[in-house]
């Protein structure tokens, strides 16, 4: 009796590993209210002060990184957000995703998947990784000017804010410490089929495939290839081992169509729940 309530809460406290679906597509279903969310509008810095107001719950360091990028529009204010959960290693593993949609003048872009996605992902990350104890450092990161401004993706017209963080944290020794950086981008497909990104590394992207198929989601991590220009790119040229999770099979891609009823909560907790696996093998 003693010694099964012992393992119990053992078990507990190493494998609170409590993603949920529903939980994420609420958060995406919030990101989405605010409207097109393109950076320096005032939507984009009302989607920022949601975020910062959600994690300052979630028990983590809450850091922002503001900027002004030089784009073909001129100077816009762009800020990335991050939370820190402590760990005591000394390394770092990053979860990164985008929270701005694409400027489209004149159209309504909410971007349920491409920039909701990732962005509801990443606040039921950090409201799961609240609960578990933390042998490296994981930061989340919502990245702001992943989009390009101009219609079509060209030059450095694009990946503004992980260009910055990249930057940043080569300057301050942190991308040393980094040993695993796994970015996200339209994951909330109904139709989830992820293929793996040739540009990414190799070994990570066998863990979460690998992990992947012990969870029983083997199904939505294809045996596929193809390669994709994303916010992985900026630290993978830094030497940090990084890799992209996208489902870029989305036939709304950039349209106004791109609404809440393409995504799904069951394929946001695939992927939440594999990350966060991910996240826990990487660390032992
Ligand atoms: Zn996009």
């Amino acid at each position: 009796m003693l010694r099964s309530a012992a393992f119990l809460l053992a078990a507990a406290s190493t494998f609170a590993v409590d993603f949920s679906g529903t939980s994420a597509f609420k958060y995406v279903a919030k990101a989405v209210e605010f409207g097109p969310r393109p950076s320096g509008s005032e939507a984009n810095q009302k989607l920022q002060n949601y975020i910062l107001a959600q994690i300052r719950m979630d028990g983590c360091e809450v850091m922002e990184d503001p900027f002004t990028a030089s784009t073909p529009n001129g100077a816009i204010k762009m800020d990335n957000i991050i939370a820190k959960f402590p760990g005591r290693s000394g390394k770092a593993i990053v979860i990164t995703g985008h929270f701005d949609t694409k400027l489209f003048p004149g159209r309504k872009f909410v971007g349920a998947n491409d920039g909701g996605s990732s962005t509801g992902l990443l606040l039921e990350l950090a409201r799961a990784l609240q609960r578990q104890p933390r042998i490296d450092d994981v930061y989340l990161v919502w990245f702001d000017g992943e989009e390009a401004v101009r219609e079509q993706w060209e030059g450095e017209d694009n990946l503004y804010g992980s260009r910055h963080l990249a930057a940043k944290w080569r300057k301050d020794g942190t991308l040393a410490r980094v040993k695993a950086l796994i970015n996200v981008d339209m994951i909330g497909d109904k139709d989830l089929d992820i293929k793996r990104e040739t540009t990414g590394n190799a070994k990570l992207n066998t863990l979460v495939w690998d992990t992947a198929k012990a969870l029983g989601y083997g199904a939505y991590f294809l045996d596929q290839t193809q390669a994709t220009e994303d916010d992985h790119l900026p630290f993978l040229q830094q030497g940090v081992p990084a890799i992209d999770l996208i489902d870029f099979d989305y036939d709304p891609w950039h349209k106004d169509s791109d609404t809440m009823d393409k995504i799904s909560a069951q394929s946001l907790e695939i992927v939440g729940t594999v990350v966060l696996e991910v996240i826990h093998r990487l660390e032992h």
